[in-house]
C-alpha cells in the first residue's frame, strides 16, 4: 500500500533516544551532555526501589527521589513534587517508570521548565509525547504543550522483563492503539504511518514469545522497539473515536487505563474500518482478517487479554450512560459517531464478544 497523500505536514520532536539492554546504567552520560548536576529521580512507591538504583547510577550528580509518582497525575502531587525540585535545586528530573511517573516529570516541567529524561518500564509511550493528563477534582483535563516533552529517552529492555505478563499484554495493547489509530488521523504523514505499522508489526511477531518466555531480554527489547514507534506516533497526530471512548469510560467509571485500551480497540477498529478501508488495511494484513478489528480481537484472546468490560466491574446498565457521554462532545473520527451505533459497540465491548461491525 501507499502512504502518499498529495498534500501533508510531518511533524517531529527533537528528542535524543537511547535505546539498548542496560542502557539506563549510562545515565550519567546523558547527565554531562546536558550539562546537568543535580537530578531529582521520579517513582511510583511501587517501583522506589529504582529510585535507589538510579542514584547510584547517577552518582554526585544525583540529588534526591520523589517516589510518589501516582495514577492520573494529580495536581495537588505535582505541586508537591516540584515544590520538592525546587528545594533541592533540581536541574533535571529523571522518570522511571509508566505513564504515571512520565506524567508527574512532566507536570513538574510545566512548572518549573526544569529538562526531562525519561526511562520508560511499560509500553504506554508518554515519553514519546507533548500531551499531559492532570486531574484535579476528579476532573481530568488533557493539554498538549512542547514544554513538557522529555528532551531524552532512555529505553531499556531490563526494566520492561519485570512487567507482570498482565500489565504486559494491557500495556503492550495500549501502545498499539495509539499506531492503529495513527493510520486514519486526519494529520498523519507517510512517516507516522510507516512507524505505526511498524509498531504494530513489532508487537505482534513479539508479543507471543514475550508471553512464553517473559524474561527474554531481547525479545522485550522488541516490545520495546514498537513501544517507541507507537508512542512516537501518538506524538506526532491526533486521536479518534478509541482514544475518546477511552477517556470517557476511564473518567465516568473509574476504569484502569491499559485494561481499557486493550478491550475497546478491536471494536473501535471494527466500527471505523467501513469509512476507512484502505487505511486501516495494514491492520487487516497483520492480523490476518478482512475486518481488522475482528482480526486483532482474535490476537488480544490469544495473547489472553482482557475481553469484557464487565470484568471491570461496569454494570450493563452503565452502558447507556456511557454511549450518552460518548456523542456528548462531538469530535472528529473517519465515520460519524452515531449514538445507536456506540451503544451496539458497548454491548459487544461488555460482555467481551467478537466486535459487532
Ligand atoms: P502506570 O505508570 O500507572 O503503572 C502502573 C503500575 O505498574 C504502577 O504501580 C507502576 O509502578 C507499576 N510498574 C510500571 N512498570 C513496571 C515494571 N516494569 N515492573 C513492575 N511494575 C511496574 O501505568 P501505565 O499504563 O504505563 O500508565 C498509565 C498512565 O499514563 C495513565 O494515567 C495514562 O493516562 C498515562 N498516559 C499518558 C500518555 C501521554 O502521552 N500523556 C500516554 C500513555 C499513557
Amino acid at each position: 500500500m501507499s502512504f502518499f497523500r498529495e498534500q501533508f505536514t510531518a511533524r517531529s520532536a527533537a528528542v535524543r533516544v537511547r535505546f539498548g539492554a542496560g542502557v539506563r546504567k549510562n545515565i550519567a552520560e546523558e547527565l554531562e551532555t546536558l550539562g546537568a548536576e543535580r537530578a531529582l529521580i521520579l517513582t511510583t512507591p511501587q517501583q522506589a526501589e529504582l529510585a535507589e538504583a538510579f542514584s547510584e547510577y547517577c552518582g554526585d550528580r544525583a540529588v534526591g527521589a520523589y517516589t510518589n509518582a501516582t495514577m492520573h497525575t494529580p495536581v495537588d502531587v505535582s505541586e508537591e513534587a516540584a515544590r520538592r525540585a525546587e528545594e533541592l535545586g533540581a536541574d533535571v528530573l529523571v522518570a522511571v517508570g509508566g505513564g504515571s511517573t512520565i506524567g508527574l516529570g512532566k507536570a513538574i516541567a510545566l512548572r518549573t521548565g526544569l529538562p526531562q529524561i525519561a526511562v520508560p518500564t511499560t509500553y504506554a509511550g508518554s515519553e514519546a509525547t507533548p500531551i499531559l493528563g492532570q486531574t484535579e477534582n476528579g476532573q481530568k483535563t488533557t493539554q498538549t504543550n512542547p514544554k513538557v516533552q522529555p528532551g531524552t529517552i532512555l529505553y531499556d529492555a531490563e526494566l520492561v522483563a519485570t512487567l507482570p505478563v498482565e500489565m504486559t499484554v494491557t500495556s503492550a495493547l495500549n501502545a498499539m492503539a495509539h499506531a492503529a489509530e495513527g493510520l486514519y488521523a486526519r494529520d498523519r504523514s507517510p512517516i507516522s504511518s510507516l512507524m505505526a505499522v511498524e509498531g504494530l508489526r513489532a508487537f505482534r511477531d513479539s508479543l507471543p514469545r514475550v508471553l512464553a518466555s517473559p524474561e527474554d531480554v531481547a525479545t522485550r527489547g522488541e516490545t520495546l522497539y514498537g513501544a517507541w514507534l507507537c508512542g512516537t506516533v501518538l506524538g506526532q497526530v491526533g486521536m479518534a473515536l478509541h482514544h475518546k471512548l477511552c477517556h470517557t469510560l476511564g473518567g465516568s467509571f473509574n476504569l484502569p487505563h491499559a485494561e481499557t485500551h486493550a478491550i475497546i480497540l478491536p471494536h473501535a477498529l471494527a466500527y471505523n474500518a467501513g469509512a476507512v478501508p484502505e487505511l486501516l488495511a495494514p491492520v487487516a494484513e497483520l492480523f490476518e482478517d478482512d475486518n481488522p478489528g475482528r482480526g486483532l480481537y482474535r490476537f488480544a484472546k490469544e495473547i489472553g487479554a482482557p475481553l469484557a468490560l464487565s470484568d471491570l466491574g461496569v454494570s450493563e446498565a452503565d452502558l447507556d450512560k456511557a454511549a450518552d457521554l460518548a456523542v456528548a462532545n462531538p469530535y472528529w473520527n473517519p465515520r460519524p459517531v452515531e449514538r445507536d451505533a456506540i451503544r451496539t459497540l458497548l454491548q459487544a465491548a461488555w460482555s467481551g464478544d467478537m466486535p459487532a461491525f
